[in-house]
């Protein structure tokens, strides 16, 4: 197999993986922002959008690192549920939606009725960081931490409403092994979301992209977190991974249904998903 443009065996790569992210797990956040120049936050919402989860939901965050989508989807169920507190209010003045938006958000109030993200990654220093996160953040309840490979999932089958994995599949050996566990652990009707790079089509937009990313995104990862080749690394993984129409074709072959793709910026960026029935 390979591990950015190296090959290696595929407990080496599996290895390697580990490291990038024990290594980049603390600046993690940061270089996020910097090397997306921001973008990554309106592409994580834009997965929210599309999922768009109701309250009790039970959400697999697969690879989900420092709990990104996870906070997303707290924060999206529990604002459908203050709405409907507020709704269901005698008077709109009382409490104000600002008061009660945030009593919730913070999850004072409310629990999105039951709704839970289980944030699964196989690094520890990922999910301690989230951790930490989630307490700086103010969420209370809601949230499940659990160490696991997403090639074999510490998981029931048919637990699970949603099975999301943002920018998480492409580090992961046997992406086909994934695709079925994420299968099996979705209830019947569940639906598979996954935020991944893929393939720009417009040439001017590609050379652009590729002048950036090739060339300043392991010289910013060097300047931020000291840490040329993990950059180099996830830059060069970007590259192997299989283009929007290849990556629905293994969807497909894992047993999903319906299965279609959205381009975010271009196509750095595609969101895929599909149903189990
Ligand atoms: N989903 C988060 C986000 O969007 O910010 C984190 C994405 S980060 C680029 C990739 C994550 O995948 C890392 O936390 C890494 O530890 C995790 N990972 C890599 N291989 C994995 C595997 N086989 N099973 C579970 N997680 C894995």
């Amino acid at each position: 197999t390979h591990f950015g443009f190296e090959t290696v065996s595929e407990e080496e790569k599996a290895e390697r993986v580990y490291q990038v992210f024990e290594s980049v797990a603390q600046k993690y956040d940061v270089m996020n922002d910097a090397m997306s120049l921001g973008v990554h936050r309106l592409w994580k919402d834009a997965l929210l959008h599309v999922m768009n989860p109701s309250p009790g939901t039970r959400l697999l965050d697969t690879a989900g690192g420092t709990g990104d989508i996870s906070f997303r989807f707290l924060e999206y169920v529990r604002s459908q549920e203050a709405r409907r507190a507020w709704r269901a209010a005698p008077s709109h003045q009382t409490p104000s939606w600002q008061q009660i938006s945030a009593s919730y958000q913070t999850g004072r109030l409310g629990t999105g009725d039951g709704a839970l993200a289980v944030v699964c990654d196989i690094n520890k220093q990922m999910l301690k960081v989230g951790r930490q996160r989630a307490v700086d953040l103010g969420f209370s309840t809601g949230l499940s931490w659990v160490v696991g490979n997403a090639e074999e999932l510490p998981f029931d089958d048919d637990s699970f409403d949603i099975y999301s994995i943002a920018f998480g599949i492409r580090n992961v050996t046997h992406i086909e092994q994934a695709l079925q566990e994420a299968h099996r652990v979705l209830k019947p009707g569940g639906r598979f979301l996954c935020l991944e790079f893929s393939r720009v089509s417009n040439p001017l937009l590609s050379r652009l992209y590729d002048t950036y990313s090739f060339q300043l995104i392991p010289v910013l990862g060097e300047v931020i977190a000291g840490d040329w080749k993990s950059y180099q690394y996830l830059v060069e993984s970007i590259r192997r991974f299989p283009d929007q129409e290849e990556f629905k074709a293994l969807i497909e072959d894992a047993g999903f249904y319906k299965v279609q793709f959205h381009n975010l910026t271009g196509g750095v960026v595609a969101i895929h998903s599909g149903f189990k029935l």
